[in-house]
């Protein structure tokens, strides 16, 4: 079959590999309906060291079950399923608490002996607790939109969930990749009464406006601190979803925090400690964040893509084939495409 490699950043490729096969009873096969390609897959795409055998990439679709092992019970073969970035069992505590990414048994696809979802078809291990089967047909119009459910729109949820957002409180999303849209879709889903985006992109700030952003803020730093302060009275936010990982994102968050607010970051973090930590620490700033448990979120978000209410497919702005997966980086990578979705 073919998949996508990365073998260093900067250097990805679509390769002939061996078929995905069932390893364990647990597992199944899909074949990949749709994939895409992630604002994270950025950052090795950045800095990877040479990595002799290179790394599967892609952790986000959704597929059609092909080969199901011999203790999977939910699933059958011709499913229409989608796939979280995580797979995880289901059934051990921190699964039944609502934290699939800490499952004891569970991983990243894309990491270790599982495979990545830019290829004809993955691997997916513990199929009954990771995959979540779709009620609607491969070519509906709602596939994009419910793609995200596999990571995006499960992250800015899960941001916004960390960063408290309540119904007329004021939020501050920084980022305007897909995450940081999907959290301003999330912030307003939940009732947040102002919602401030942080983004340089015009045509993403005004994509977050559709989504429910009242204002835009395009300054970077200390300008960017002083705008939100600027707009918010002088208090600054009552919930920040930091959506980027950068050192300068992560204090920008702090700087922008109300007193006794609360920070949900999702993006990876690229820095070793929280930057401006006695400023969080006098402010009473709570921060909290991590991997999302997307399969979690699922079953909460995807009724309002079903009925309308949300539109999160709306982040792509590309579709390419498989084999034009490389140049699909280099485009996500210049900022030229916001999300890439991939038809293998
Ligand atoms: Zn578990």
């Amino acid at each position: 079959m073919r998949a996508t490699i990365m073998y260093q950043a900067g250097d990805v490729r679509v390769e002939t590999v061996p078929d995905a096969t069932i390893v364990e009873p647990t597992d199944v096969i899909i074949r990949v309906s749709r994939a895409c390609i992630c604002g994270s897959d950025l950052w090795p795409y950045k800095d990877l060291e040479p990595t002799p055998g290179g790394r599967p990439m892609g952790h986000e679709a959704i597929g059609v079950v092909e080969t199901v092992g011999s203790h999977v019970r939910r699933f059958e073969r011709g499913d229409l399923v989608i796939m979280p970035f995580a797979f995880s069992d289901g059934t051990c505590d921190f699964c039944h608490e609502g934290l699939q990414t800490a499952c004891s048994h569970g991983g990243y696809f894309g990491i270790g002996m599982v495979g990545g979802a830019q290829a004809e078809a993955v691997r997916v291990p513990l199929a009954d607790g990771t995959l979540y089967k779709l009620p609607v047909k491969e070519d509906d119009a709602l596939i994009p939109s419910l793609l995200t459910l596999s990571d995006v729109m499960g992250t800015g949820h899960h941001a916004a969930l960390v960063a408290r957002v309540q119904r007329g409180k004021k939020v501050a999303v920084i980022g305007d990749g897909a995450v940081g849209l999907c959290g301003v879709i999330a912030a307003r889903r939940l009732g947040a009464d102002q919602i401030i985006i942080l983004g340089a992109h015009p045509d993403r700030t005004a994509l977050a406006r559709d989504f429910g952003a009242t204002d835009v803020v395009r300054e970077r730093g200390e300008a960017a601190v002083e705008q939100v302060r600027k707009l918010t009275g002088g208090t600054g936010v009552h919930s920040v979803l930091e959506c980027v990982g950068s050192e300068d994102s992560m204090r920008t968050a702090v700087l922008v925090t109300r007193a006794g607010g609360a920070i949900g970051r999702v993006g990876v973090p690229h820095y070793a400690g929280t930057p401006a930590s006695r400023e969080a620490f006098y402010a009473n700033v709570s921060v909290g964040g991590g991997p999302a448990p997307v399969r979690a979120y699922i079953e909460t978000l995807m009724p309002d893509i079903l009925d309308g209410r949300i539109q999160p497919g709306r982040v792509f702005d590309r579709t390419i084939g498989l084999d034009e997966v490389p140049a699909g980086y280099q485009a996500m990578n210049a900022r030229q495409s916001l999300k890439t979705m991939i038809r293998p």
